[in-house]
């Protein structure tokens, strides 16, 4: 029989913190805090295997569940001394969902179940406290109507509120009727009657009754948690976090312990430092008589936990160091506890009940890319993790972060201050103000750049968070929902800016007197936490002292070069400051784009619609100096690293002139009519483009344009060896796909190459001639191509491309379907598709070296800076990785990364 049940408790406890897979996170880190030794409420852990047969069996528990539910509450009752149902004692347990990996807020948990009719009044005379057990109460039929009775049973609300929202609507015009400012202000009285009516109102809004049998909550709790796995958020977060679908969520039962029962009793999230800047602070966020959500919901302004977490908004309440020291350093130990076991910072939750700690999570935190890397090199010095972990600590996506631009220290001196409020997201951003997540959504799909501002954010915006720039809320502390996300994603972001007055029916805001509107500008301050006017300079972040130290010890460990794709002299120097070894994709190509591309660009239109050879060269000696000047100029900042130079492989077609004007001036220059030009033109063009006359196809049908290049590339070479340089070119010819091509240009470069010798009486000028491998059959026949190629280079856009017949420019309209129903789990374009690209990439190597053993293997599409694919590239054994200059550090990592995880 599988087990389906792990218990975790003072007495008994089955898993442990490796075992994140079958328990989830929650699950498993619970297990291992009471192996520990920390006061965790007792409970138990229902696996993810299990969610995944309750989905097998359509939506109902396996057979053998309910009674091992049974003997493990049982349990629970022996090591609590409470009875669940029971009229005089009874017992209370949470039913929380909890993943393989942290999806904040994303699944649903349902506090208080199995308070009744009948544990109710057992329950007051036990604590001797009403209005504890009543709040307690009113929680349970808020979260248990909308997760059990609403959500989990697929009700679309037809008033588009839902029961949740209805519910609150109630309780808020209760409190503004009667003046309480808190819900701890309402009355007993009046949460008793809230109780009543609430239920009322569930019968008549769901047709059905809220159950009064506590087997009955339980069982429909822990069937609506299995449920919430495959909710409408928890979909869309997987989607865009890349998690698989079949992970499944698993469900813990534990004991309750209440924050709620009155002046020594509270609830708090913690973080063992710091997670905006990382600092060696403990850090976190309290509140005095409430349950666990509270803090995050941003109901109250929760009381900051000690000196170091007092900020603006909250200086004025009170710190759990100085309302309950006893408790606060109780928790420190806990802190420097976990921290010295997990050896990474952790995000906590505790609850006191009447003077009592308990553990209720801990899970390793998220953190701004600053504070990742600030932690890391912390603990390097603290001797807590050493080098190889330190390198591995940092996701290398976030390294984006570090180098994104920040709001302009100068425009900031004398910019229009609007509002302040918590430094939540790093970065600056600008963009245009949208009130509402789907606003945010259209609004970014149209190409605009927004800020999504809310009261506060919940789950249901998550979409709208992801498209904006940036996110700027009203309410919530540093643990809010819209903090956590933010941090998740290293998005600039402003939490609590309590100046700001919203009004989402209006689409509007106001600011003092000021009203702001849907569409302006502000621009935001994320690490400082300050909001302005208007669209304002942005910069990239400077070089950091810490972060080069970091990348030079990630250096150590990586195996593979990493170089850059740059067409220009600039993008070369500013990726070889970014730690480029060299050029994996130079194209000439931009010259004819942009500025000071008038002369080249009408040449090569000359040379592209001239019929015979004798007209073409002329055109192509015309062309000549500009492209050696051109791959002279790169060389020269590359002296001393290899670049690797692709032949042309223009998409001819977009080159052929249509306004009249130059059409008249092409004419003129090959003495033929404007009409000639036209007939010309018109044979150029081609039905499929992509797969048409280009890359070594052009240089088959005109040897001299091939000529004229290498021609370039040795004399400019010549050149610079002449003036104490070492270039180091290395030839690639483009779409080739077969051996016979190679042989052929190989020609060509043995011509050019000879040539120069004479002409700048040279004995050598050292190169490489070597093919791009983007098609299929290429890759298929890479012994026969390694006998000319002395390097390959995957050009895995276009071998993507033509391995799965996707259209790189047409994927737009039907690669969301695909990734929405689980067809594909990412964008091939995006990560390299490992199962079969990446198998011709594996074929290539091998049959490529069993030809060429020290063959030159390197990749230089997209790929080579998306750092699952760079991990690919590694175990495939590629000497090098290419990518776009703002991508090499993140390359440099993750190669780092890969072999210290792959060797
Ligand atoms: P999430 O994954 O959204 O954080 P949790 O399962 O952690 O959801 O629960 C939500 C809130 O309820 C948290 O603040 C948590 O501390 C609190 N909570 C969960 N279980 C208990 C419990 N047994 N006793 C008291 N508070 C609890
Ligand atoms: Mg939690
Ligand atoms: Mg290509």
């Amino acid at each position: 029989m599988t087990q389906y049940i792990f218990e975790f408790g003072p007495e008994k406890t089955d898993g442990d913190a490796s075992q994140k897979n079958l328990l989830g996170g929650k699950g498993a880190n619970l297990a291992e805090m009471a192996r520990l030794g920390l006061p965790v409420p007792p409970g138990f852990t229902i696996s993810t295997e299990c969610c995944n047969h309750y989905f097998d069996l359509n939506g109902h528990f396996p057979d053998t569940l309910e009674a091992e539910i049974m003997v493990a509450m049982a349990n629970i009752e022996t090591q609590t001394g409470m009875t669940f149902g029971d009229p005089d004692n009874p017992l209370l347990v949470s039913c929380r969902s909890g993943a393989r990996s942290s999806m904040p807020g994303m699944m649903e948990t349902i506090l208080n179940v199995g308070l009744c009719s009948a544990t109710i009044d057992g329950l007051i005379k036990k604590t001797g406290n009403e209005w504890f057990v009543y709040d307690a109460y009113r929680r349970l039929i808020m979260m248990y109507s909308d997760v059990v009775m609403e959500k989990a049973e697929q009700i679309t609300p037809t008033d588009g509120m839902g029961i949740r929202l209805n519910l609150e609507m109630i309780m808020n015009n209760l409190k503004n009727d009667k003046g309480y400012n808190n819900d701890t202000d309402i009355t007993t009285e009046d949460m008793k009657g809230l109780c009543h009516r609430f239920k009322k109102i569930i019968h008549e809004y769901l047709g059905r009754a809220f159950p009064d049998d506590p087997k009955e909550q339980l069982m429909g709790a822990i069937g609506a948690v299995f449920k919430s796995w495959n909710g409408k958020r928890a979909v869309s977060y997987r989607r865009i976090e890349h998690i698989p679908d079949s992970w499944g969520t698993a469900v813990n039962v534990q004991a309750m312990v209440f924050g709620n029962m009155g002046e020594t009793s509270a609830t708090g999230v913690a973080f063992t430092r710091d997670p905006a800047t990382g600092d060696n602070k403990f850090y976190g966020e309290w509140l005095i008589n409430a349950q666990g959500e509270d803090v995050v919901a941003g109901i109250r302004t929760p009381n900051p936990l000690n000196n170091d977490t007092k900020n603006k908004q909250n200086q004025h309440l009170s710190s759990l160091e100085d309302a309950m020291p006893e408790l606060y350093a109780q928790l420190y130990d806990i802190r420097n506890m976990l921290e010295s076991h997990y050896k990474d910072m952790q995000d906590i939750e505790f609850t006191i009940q009447e003077g009592r700690l308990y553990m209720l999570q801990c899970r390793v935190g998220k953190r701004t890319a600053t504070a990742a890397l600030n932690m890391a090199m912390d603990m390097l010095d603290e001797g807590t993790i050493d080098e190889k972990t330190m390198v591995c600590r940092i996701d290398p996506k976030i390294l984006d972060d570090l180098l994104h631009p920040i709001v302009d220290p100068e425009a900031e001196k004398t910019a229009s201050r609007l509002a302040e409020g918590l430094p939540a997201g790093p970065g600056g951003a600008w963009g245009q103000i949208v009130f509402t997540a789907e606003d945010a959504v259209r609004w970014a799909k149209s190409g605009k750049k927004v800020i999504l501002v809310r009261e506060e954010t919940n789950p249901e915006d998550i979409e709208g968070m992801r498209a904006a720039a940036a996110i700027l809320t009203a309410r919530g502390g540093m643990t809010s929902h819209a903090a956590l996300v933010a941090r998740g994603w290293g998005k600039c972001c402003i939490v609590g800016a309590g100046a700001l007055k919203i009004d989402v029916a209006a689409k509007a805001l106001r600011i003092g007197t000021r009203i702001f509107k849907e569409g302006d500008y502000f621009t935001l301050n994320g690490t400082k936490g300050i909001v302005y006017d208007g669209q304002l300079k942005m910069k990239d972040a400077s070089e950091n002292p810490k972060f080069k130290k970091f990348m030079a010890i990630a250096d150590t460990f990586r195996t593979m070069k990493v170089r850059t794709n740059a067409d220009t002299p600039e993008d070369a120097r500013t990726a070889v400051e970014f730690g480029a070894e060299g050029i994996g994709l130079f194209r000439t190509e931009h010259m004819f784009y942009g500025s000071d591309s008038d002369r080249p660009l009408f040449l090569l239109r000359k040379m592209i619609l001239s019929k015979t050879q004798d007209e073409r060269k002329d055109a192509l000696d015309a062309l000549f100096p500009f492209v050696k000047k051109e791959i002279q100029a790169t060389l020269d900042v590359m002296d001393n690293m290899p670049v690797t130079m692709r032949l042309l492989d223009p998409p001819l077609h977009e080159f052929v002139p249509q306004a009249e004007e130059t059409q008249k001036e092409i004419a003129n220059a090959l003495h033929i009519d404007l009409e000639e030009v036209e007939k010309r033109s018109e044979h150029l063009m081609e039905s499929n483009p992509m797969i048409g006359h280009r890359g070594v196809r052009l240089g088959i049908t005109y040897p001299e344009i091939t000529h004229m290049q290498v021609k370039a590339i040795f004399e400019a070479c010549a050149e610079l060896i002449h003036a104490g340089k070492h270039p180091l070119p290395e030839i690639m010819v483009p779409v080739t796909c077969s051996e016979k091509e190679l042989e052929f240009t190989n020609k060509i470069v043995t011509q050019c190459h000879e040539a120069a010798l004479a002409k700048y009486d040279m004995a050598k000028i050292e190169y490489m001639f070597g093919t791009m491998i983007e098609i299929p059959r290429a890759a298929l026949i890479a012994d026969k191509m390694a006998e000319y190629a002395q390097f390959f280079s995957f050009g895995t856009n276009d071998l993507t491309q033509m391995t799965f017949g996707f259209s790189r420019d047409d994927i737009g309209s039907f690669m969301n379907d695909y990734i929405d129903n689980a067809i594909l789990s990412s964008d091939p374009f995006e990560t390299l598709d490992q199962s079969a690209v990446g198998s011709l990439i594996t074929t290539a190597v091998e049959r490529g070296r069993t030809v060429r053993p020290e063959i030159k293997l390197g990749i230089c599409g997209e790929h080579g800076g998306d750092p699952a694919s760079v991990v690919f590239c590694h175990k495939a054994g590629l000497s090098y990785v290419s990518c776009s200059p703002y991508r090499v550090p993140i390359a440099r990592l993750a190669a780092a990364q890969a072999a210290i995880q792959h060797s």
